[in-house]
């Protein structure tokens, strides 16, 4: 068997056009969904990060102003100015780029963005709602890993999926939003005992580890859905994903590949939490 390719990239061009014609929308009721983005220090990484979420949200319709803060910017200040954020109407996503400098709780942090505004749903309030099925904002990656098991179609009730990985940003909300799919869920981490045995029973895998080749073709049922949510990189040097991509697409039956595949997926969640913020602001009914 040969996986079938669900391409991240052409899914979230096609979130993001709806994003576009939704914002467009708005606009003519004369609400500018607006994005803050908070960046404190110089981490490359994180300055690319920020920088796309920009670059994205402009493409979109969707106003965003990164603010960029000394590494030694005392956590009071910081506070300070989410609490400005909070207040301003004007502003409907608030969104602090992670890793903070190290003087920082970084929870505390996030714990200051009005859960209303929480558009990477890292806030308790919105893990909180998505745990007893509340409206709120969910966290981008699990949410973009559903949306592309939407995707194909596929019913996900009584199945088994098995999330490898525990983090409050992907794993443990990937395993709740697949829970409230009616997937039975089992949750792997580096304590599991024989990870094989787990995933060699699933219909549903979601490798969110941060290691190569954590899921290999021997580990896979045939026909099962893989899902890499990775970030790693190979000997060249290149962007690669948990699973070991060649040998495990000749046994899957739908495979997501890095690049590619979640990434962008991720990035254009985020403007739909972004777009959904400022919906919900515009008619506080609903
Ligand atoms: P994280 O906080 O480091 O969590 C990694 C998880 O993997 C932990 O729960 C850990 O278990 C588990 N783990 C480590 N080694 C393992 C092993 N050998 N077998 C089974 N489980 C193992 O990472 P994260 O933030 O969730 O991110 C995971 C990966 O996804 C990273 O590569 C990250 O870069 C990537 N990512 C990608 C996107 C995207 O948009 N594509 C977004 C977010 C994250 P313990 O809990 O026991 O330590």
């Amino acid at each position: 068997m040969t996986a079938q390719i669900i391409d991240g990239k052409a899914l979230a061009q096609t979130i993001r056009a709806e994003v576009a014609g939704r914002t467009a929308a708005l606009k003519a009721r004369g609400i500018q969904p607006h994005l803050s983005i908070i960046m404190v220090g110089d981490d490359p990484a994180s300055a690319v990060y920020t920088k796309h979420k920009v670059n994205d949200s402009t493409e979109t319709g969707l106003s965003a102003k990164l603010e960029r803060y000394p590494a030694d910017m005392p956590e009071a200040d910081l506070l300070t100015r989410i609490e400005a954020l909070n207040a301003d109407a004007s502003v409907h996503g608030i969104l602090v780029q992670l890793p903070l400098p190290k003087h920082m709780d970084s929870q505390k942090v996030i714990e200051t963005i009005s859960p209303a505004k929480d558009v990477d749903g890292f806030h308790v309030a919105s893990a909180g709602a998505l745990m007893v099925g509340r409206p709120g904002f969910w966290p981008c990656t699990p949410h973009g890993c559903m949306k592309m098991l939407e995707s194909i179609g596929y019913d996900l009730r009584g199945k088994h999926a098995v999330v490898i990985g525990r983090s409050n940003i992907v794993g443990k909300p990937m395993a709740m939003m697949l829970l409230a799919k009616d997937a039975t869920v089992t949750v792997c981490h580096s304590r599991t005992r024989d990870l094989k045995a787990f995933t060699l029973d699933a219909d549903v895998i979601v490798a969110a580890v941060g290691k190569r080749n954590v899921l290999t073709a021997d580990m896979v049922k045939p026909g099962a859905v893989v899902i890499d949510v990775g970030m790693n990189q190979n000997d060249e040097g290149k962007l690669c994903g948990d699973v070991d991509f060649a040998g495990v697409k000749e046994v899957a039956g739908w495979i997501t590949p890095v690049p590619g595949g979640v990434g962008p997926m991720t990035r254009a969640m985020l403007l739909v939490n972004t777009l959904e913020a400022a919906e919900r602001a515009g008619n506080p009914a609903h």
